[in-house]
């Protein structure tokens, strides 16, 4: 068992106080931000900076999203108990975790192997149990489609048609499309099978890689 004491209770609190300030306000996202112990995501080298409000490396060159980040998105999503979710870029389960906390199923798929099997592994460990699934999740998961939600956590540099297809009708999907250095935020909902698109702030994500993606691997 992760432990969890008084002190990262404490700093836990506080991320979840500068998130409210910097503009979070669905009490659901805060709620679940406040109870996902994050340092567990992190080696013990780097655990002092669990819950400061910033993306951090976690191997094979990936990151774990900023928390502000996982928090803008989630929110977005209005995600309610029981919605069918799909993410793609499982990363570290830092933001399938929050998902899982907020009563949604959650598909997440990752591209790289090793992350895959590391995140599978260690998990459902904490308790948070999606369905983990390895591939080029630029073309979304259509055995298990369609989707109330999609949330994509790497930088696209189109929306992949792929995802709006498996786009349940009245979705919504979140997702950063830009060139490989900044992308806009862009929400994506569907109604009587029209799109609609709303935008956001700019971000920087690693790249969506795959087929509809920036390609390669
Ligand atoms: N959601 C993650 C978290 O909570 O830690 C952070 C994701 S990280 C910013 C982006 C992830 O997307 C990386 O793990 C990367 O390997 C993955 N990725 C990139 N292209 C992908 C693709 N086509 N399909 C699935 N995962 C992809």
């Amino acid at each position: 068992m992760i432990e969890d004491n008084y002190r990262q209770r404490g700093l836990r609190n506080n991320l979840v106080k500068k998130l409210r300030l910097k503009g979070i306000l669905d009490e659901e996202v805060l709620a679940a931000i406040g109870k996902v112990p994050r340092h567990a995501f992190f080696d013990d080298a780097l655990l002092s900076h669990a819950y400061e409000d910033k993306a951090f490396p976690i191997g094979e060159g990936q990151t774990i999203s900023q928390p502000y980040t996982v928090a803008f998105q989630t929110e977005k999503l209005r995600i309610r108990p029981s919605d069918k979710v799909l993410e793609i870029g499982t990363g570290s389960g830092y933001q399938a975790a929050i998902l899982v906390e907020m009563g949604a199923k959650v598909y997440t798929i990752e591209f790289q192997k090793k992350l895959y099997e590391r995140t599978k592994e260690f998990l459902p460990s904490l308790g948070y149990k999606p369905y983990f699934f390895f591939g080029d999740g630029s073309k979304g998961i259509l055995s298990k489609a369609p989707f109330d939600k999609i949330i994509v956590t790497a930088g696209a540099p189109v929306i992949p048609t792929a995802l709006i297809e498996q786009l349940a009708e009245g979705g919504i999907m979140i997702i950063p499309v830009g060139d490989r250095e900044k992308q806009m935020m862009l929400k994506i909902t569907k109604r009587n099978g029209k799109i609609t698109q709303e935008e956001f702030d700019n971000f920087a994500f690693v790249p969506l890689l795959g087929e509809q993606g920036w390609g390669g691997k």
